[in-house]
C-alpha cells in the first residue's frame, strides 16, 4: 500500500487534477481548501459538505499536516517564539509580532541553512532539509490559532534561504494568497533573500506580486565574502543587477537589509557604498544592529554608531528604518533563530517577559516614518512567528 500523502502540499490545481482522477468534480478542490485554511480542519470527517465516498478516498490517499510546538516563548510586549517539531524530527522556529492592528508572522522555510552567514545562528548546524508546503503554510495556521485571526503579513525571514526552497515557498505563498486559502493579499508577503541569483531570476518571472527584500550587511565582494560565504558564487554586481531586473519585470519596492556590527561594516565608506546601491535600487534600508549569537564573535554597535550611520544615509537621500532588534531575551531577534538539534526535548514554557521585548522596533524620528510595537495578548495556542505595507525585511 502506497504511503499517505500531505494534502496540504498540494496546489489548488494540484488537488482539482487530483480530484479530477478521483473521478469527483474538481470544483470540489475549493471546498476542501476551505475546510484546510479557513476552518482549519484536522480530519477528513469534519468536511460536512463533502460526500462520505470521497471523504473515505481522501482518508485513504491522504493526511492533513499539522505542526506541533514543543515550546512557545513570550515576550513581555507581545513578541512570541514558536518551536516546531517536524514528523521527522527536525524543528524550526517561527515569530510573531503583533504592531497596533498588524500580526506579522515570521517564517523558517527551511530546517537549518546551507549559506552560514558568519552572523548568524541559523547556519551554525548547517542545511537539513527543506520545508514542504504544508510545513510552511502550517506555521502560519498555527498563528492562526493562537491569535483567532488572520496574520496581516508574512515575512519569509526565519531559519532557512527562501530562494533555496523555491518551489516549496512559491506553492506556500499560492496556497495562502488563493482566496479559496487563507485569501492574503501578495502585497502582504516579503522574500528574503542572501542573494541567489537563479532564484531572484526565477521569481521575476512568476507573476506572484511579492515584496523582495535583500539581505546585504556589507557593500564589498571582500567584505560580503567574509559575512556571506554565499557570494564568494554570486558576487554583489552580479546580484544588483539580478535585483535590478526583478524591478523591471515588474516586481513590487526592494528594501535592503544591513545588520550593524561594530568595527565591521559600519565606517562611512560602508555607508557610501551602501547608499549608491540603494538609490541604484530604488530601495529602502532597514538597518538592524546586531544582536549578540552566543558563540560567535561579533558585537552590537554602540547607539551613538547606529545614528551616525543613519544621518550619513539620510544625508545620501535614502529612506532608512532604524529597527532596535529587540526579543534577546527569548532569542528571537534577527540572525538568533537556531531551532533545537534533532533529539531534543523541551517543556513548553513561557519567560516572564521582564526584559526589552519584539522581534524589531522601528525607533521615531524626525523625518521618518516611526512605528511602534503594540502590547497583544495572544491567546493559548490549541494543542501543543514582520510588517505591513510594504512590510520591511529583517533577516533572510
Ligand atoms: S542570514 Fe539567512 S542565508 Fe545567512 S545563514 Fe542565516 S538564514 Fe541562512
Amino acid at each position: 500500500m502506497t504511503a499517505k500523502k500531505d494534502i496540504k502540499d498540494l496546489a489548488l490545481n494540484e488537488l482539482a487534477a487530483e480530484l479530477e482522477s478521483l473521478g469527483e468534480p474538481a470544483f470540489r478542490a475549493k471546498q476542501i481548501f476551505a475546510w484546510l485554511y479557513r476552518r482549519g480542519k484536522a480530519t477528513f470527517g469534519e468536511f460536512s459538505d463533502i460526500s462520505r465516498g470521497l471523504r473515505d478516498k481522501l482518508e485513504e490517499r491522504y493526511f492533513i499536516g499539522r505542526l506541533e510546538a514543543v515550546e512557545r516563548l513570550r515576550s513581555g510586549d507581545g513578541v512570541q517564539k514558536f518551536l516546531f517539531r517536524l514528523g521527522d524530527g527536525n524543528r524550526v522556529e517561527t515569530v510573531l509580532i503583533p504592531s497596533g492592528t498588524r500580526r506579522t508572522v515570521c517564517l523558517s522555510t527551511q530546517a537549518g541553512c546551507r549559506y552560514r552567514c558568519a552572523f548568524c545562528a541559523s547556519g551554525l548546524g548547517g542545511f537539513q532539509r527543506n520545508l514542504t508546503p504544508s510545513e510552511i503554510t502550517g506555521q502560519v495556521l498555527f498563528v492562526k490559532d493562537v491569535l483567532g485571526e488572520e496574520p496581516t503579513n508574512l515575512v519569509f525571514m526565519g531559519m532557512g534561504e527562501p530562494l533555496d526552497n523555491f518551489d516549496n515557498v512559491a506553492g506556500a505563498v499560492r496556497i495562502m494568497n488563493a482566496a479559496e486559502g487563507m485569501g492574503i493579499a501578495a502585497r502582504r508577503f516579503t522574500i528574503s533573500t542572501c542573494g541567489i541569483v537563479p532564484g531572484i531570476e526565477q521569481l521575476a518571472k512568476l507573476d506572484l506580486q511579492v515584496n523582495l527584500s535583500l539581505s546585504l550587511h556589507a557593500v564589498t565582494d571582500r567584505q560580503r565574502d567574509r559575512l556571506m560565504p554565499v557570494n564568494r558564487k554570486y558576487p554583489l554586481e552580479e546580484i544588483v543587477r539580478a535585483c535590478e531586473a526583478y524591478l523591471e519585470s515588474g516586481g513590487r519596492m526592494m528594501t535592503l537589509e544591513y545588520t550593524l556590527i561594530r568595527d565591521v561594516n559600519d565606517t562611512r565608506n560602508d555607508a557610501e557604498g551602501l547608499a549608491a546601491i540603494a538609490r541604484r535600487l530604488r530601495a529602502k534600508v532597514n538597518l538592524i544592529a546586531y544582536s549578540p549569537v552566543p558563540g560567535l564573535e561579533f558585537a552590537p554597535p554602540e547607539d551613538a554608531a547606529v545614528k551616525e550611520f543613519v544621518r550619513w544615509l539620510e544625508e545620501r537621500r535614502v529612506q532608512v528604518t532604524e529597527r532596535r532588534s529587540k526579543g534577546a531575551d527569548i532569542a528571537a531577534a534577527c540572525g538568533q533563530l537556531a531551532g533545537h538539534k534533532k533529539g531534543e526535548t523541551r517543556e513548553t514554557r513561557e519567560t516572564g517577559g521582564k526584559r526589552e521585548t519584539g522581534k524589531a522596533e522601528k525607533r521615531g524620528r524626525p523625518g521618518r516614518k516611526a512605528e511602534s510595537v503594540g502590547t497583544r495578548t495572544a491567546k493559548e495556542p490549541r494543542g501543543s512567528g514582520r510588517r505591513d505595507d510594504p512590510p520591511p525585511a529583517e533577516r533572510t
